[in-house]
């Protein structure tokens, strides 16, 4: 048997009407990770979706909602669809043990239960899910820079943008390019061009640690910064100040003994879903935001690069609001 503590500590909720079931795996299991439990199927999914376990030792029968019916549901719902389920059952009927892999559940622990085989069983659904939870977390992220990589933030702004039209909040987008790369690159070396990269991914985390903020990379040295909540006159602002504090930064290159410096163009976009009406036709799409964000960065460049141009989608900019509605991508 592995050491349960070779594995992070991880959270681990009970739910079945037996008490004794209960108090038994609670015993078994607490030196595998933070245990919680409740004797109602109706709590316990709610504490499921509360809480995120790790895993969900459930079980089979309950009155009011069935075990099955509570990993439907689980597996339906995008926030908790990851929670590992094992069920707990007296039962072997050979289509209800079928019906519950088919609903996603990853195992069964016959009743009564033997400890031994209960924690061998969930030590090894625990390994796999830190796996899978590192898997996923890798495949959000961008290997050079440790930020959010395009899909992520493909993902974010297709939540945020829903969240912009249903609460009317603005929402702003950075787009942010590296000035002349090719030459700095060039100059310094690939390498060198890599450790630029970093000192600007720095300043971007840096200046997103609020929680409905998130900074990317949007390919090559594109990078974006998605501002929930956050309108254009504070878009801007932060903009600028990004701007001056990559300027300010001295980049180490092993190719040189002069420290090398960058700046950034920003185009700044914001939506501004107060001024969507309803009955205007279509809604626009996250796309568009995107579109406008590319535009007045391309404007940044023009007039000389290391500056931020702002493009407001809002009923004070109703041609472009207008074409944004248009739109016909998302
Ligand atoms: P502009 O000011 O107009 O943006 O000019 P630029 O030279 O930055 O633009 P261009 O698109 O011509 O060049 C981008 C360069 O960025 C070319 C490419 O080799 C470099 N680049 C893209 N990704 C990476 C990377 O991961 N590491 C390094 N070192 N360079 C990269
Ligand atoms: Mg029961
Ligand atoms: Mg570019
Ligand atoms: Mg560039």
């Amino acid at each position: 048997m592995n050491e349960p503590s070779a594995v992070a500590r991880r959270l681990i909720l009970l739910v079945d009407d037996d008490p004794g079931t209960i108090q038994v795996l609670y015993r078994t299991l607490s030196s595998y990770g933070d245990v919680r439990f409740s004797t109602s199927a109706a709590e316990g999914l709610q504490m499921a979706r509360d809480l995120q376990p790790d895993l969900l030792l459930l079980d089979f029968e309950m009155p009011g909602i069935s075990g099955l019916e509570v990993c439907r549901q689980l597996k339906a719902d995008p926030r908790t669809a990851d929670i590992v389920v094992m069920f707990v059952t007296s039962h072997h009927e050979t289509d209800l043990e079928v019906q519950a892999f088919e609903m996603g559940a990853v195992d069964f622990i016959a009743k009564p239960v033997r400890p031994v085989v209960v924690q061998a069983r969930v030590g090894t659904q625990l390994r796999l899910k830190a796996l899978a939870d590192a898997l996923r977390q890798a495949a959000l992220k961008d290997g050079l820079t440790g930020l959010a990589n395009r899909a992520a933030f493909e993902a974010q702004l297709a939540w945020e943008w829903r969240r912009a039209l249903r609460a009317a909040v603005p929402l702003s987008l950075l787009m942010v390019d590296v000035d002349h790369f090719k030459r700095f690159n060039d100059k310094y070396g690939h390498l060198g061009g890599d450790a630029a990269l970093q000192q600007v991914a720095a300043q971007l985390q840096r200046a997103t640690q609020r929680g409905g903020d998130l900074a990317a990379r949007f390919g090559g040295e594109e990078f974006v910064v998605l501002l929930a909540d956050t309108g254009g006159q504070a878009a801007q602002q932060l903009a600028e100040r990004l701007c001056a504090a990559i300027a300010a930064v001295a980049i180490d290159v092993e190719s040189s003994s002069e420290p090398a410096r960058v700046t950034v163009s920003i185009g700044v976009a914001t939506f501004d879903a107060r001024s969507v009406e309803p009955s205007f036709g279509a809604a626009p799409k996250p796309a568009t935001l995107v579109a406008a964000a590319d535009r007045t960065l391309y404007a940044a460049k023009a007039a000389g690069r290391n500056q931020v141009v702002f493009e407001p989608l809002d009923a004070s900019n109703p041609a472009r609001l207008a074409t944004a509605r248009a739109a016909p991508t998302g």
